[in-house]
């Protein structure tokens, strides 16, 4: 484990203990929220930066046990776990049968999963 990645976990326990539960969650979640919106500015330029962004904001909310909000829950792949962005790295499309879906296909690992409408 390297040190930048223990200092991440010492963080996130030292808050919990000085602060509470309650309030680290608060503080989880605004960082949740800011590393999101700083993935979305970076992903044009530096994809892997988003995605790494991505992935510690959802190691965040595991940690404290947080729900992410529904919009943001899509932007992972249900399969690699890699952040997705419509129009970037994801197909989002209506389905054509007679079961009214939204097909995501992750342009990654070209897995395909589907919304029911
Ligand atoms: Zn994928």
């Amino acid at each position: 484990m390297s040190i930048q990645r223990k200092n991440f976990y010492f963080n996130i326990v030292i808050n919990t203990v000085i602060l509470g539960k309650q309030v680290a969650k608060l503080v989880g979640q605004e960082r949740i929220l800011i590393l999101i919106r700083n993935a979305f500015q970076k992903i044009d330029d530096d994809y892997e930066l988003a995605n790494s962004q991505a992935q510690i904001a959802k190691k965040i909310a595991k940690r404290l046990r947080l729900k992410l909000p529904y919009d943001i829950r899509q932007l992972y792949c249900k399969k690699c776990k890699q952040f997705i962005v419509p129009g970037f790295n994801c197909r989002v499309r209506i389905g054509r049968s007679k079961i009214k879906a939204l097909r995501i296909t992750c342009l990654l690992c070209n897995n395909v999963y589907r919304k029911l409408l």
